[in-house]
């Protein structure tokens, strides 16, 4: 890419930061992350022009790159923090990923379609991006690499699985247990939900904004 062109992209992320912040980001990790992740890495060149709107794109096989409105909400709601473990179910095109290591996580990442999976993994390895990834299905978690600081689900789910709550660390002295954001509701609209775990087997949630996210597979796509 030439040197008109990375300047180019910048003066664009740049913008879209604004933007962010205008329709009331506040937390200024996040917003420093997704103005240093090159978003148009992310999709196909065929999208470039559009690739810092504040909007989702395709990414093929009926799957998108969320809204950066919508990944700025969910790692705001997360605010990991230097060094922690983060589970992300759904890696899609990579970007959600990126933006949580920018903000210094150690990101795990499960996705479910093996043609996505087979693109995104070595992307993210050639733009420097350290997440660990897997080919799999979310909705089980990571049972070996748990407990999680964080958890973040990326489509939408029908309910909280159960599953990714016991894989949550649990609360310690003065630190509080691990925390997942996940969208949850019917197919039409889901409900940003942030649900926090705060003993072996009770949790508290609180409800945010309603989004539109693609569902979550169960096991029978490939
Ligand atoms: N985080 C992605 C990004 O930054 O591009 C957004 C991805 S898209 C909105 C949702 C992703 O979740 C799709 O790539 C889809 O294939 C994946 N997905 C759906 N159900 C899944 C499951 N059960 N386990 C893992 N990934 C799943």
């Amino acid at each position: 890419m030439s040197m008109n062109e990375d300047w180019k992209f910048e003066r664009r992320r740049n913008r879209l930061v604004d933007e962010l912040r205008e329709k009331g980001i506040v937390n200024e990790k996040v917003l420093a992350a997704i103005g240093r992740v090159p978003r148009h890495e992310f999709v196909d060149q065929a999208f470039h022009a559009r690739a810092y709107n504040d909007e989702a794109l395709p990414i093929g096989l009926k799957q998108t790159i969320s809204q950066p409105f919508t990944v700025a909400i969910q790692s705001q709601a997360l605010a990991p923090l230097r060094d922690e473990r983060i589970l992300e179910i759904g890696t899609g095109s990579g970007y959600q990923a990126a933006v949580l290591c920018e903000m210094g996580a150690r990101v795990f990442s499960i996705e479910r379609m093996r043609a996505l999976y087979d693109r995104t993994k070595p992307l993210l390895k050639s733009l420097g991006y350290r997440v660990t990834t897997m080919f799999g299905d979310g909705m089980e978690g990571w049972g070996s690499m748990a407990p999680f600081d964080g958890i973040i689900v990326t489509a939408g789910a029908q309910e909280v699985p159960e599953v990714l709550l016991q894989q949550l660390r649990l609360p310690e002295g003065m630190k509080s247990g691990g925390r997942m954001i996940i969208p949850v509701g019917p197919r039409e609209e889901q409900v940003m939900t942030l649900v926090v775990r705060t003993d072996v087997n009770s949790f508290e949630s609180v409800e945010l904004e309603t989004f539109r996210f693609v569902p979550l597979l169960g096991n029978t796509v490939g």
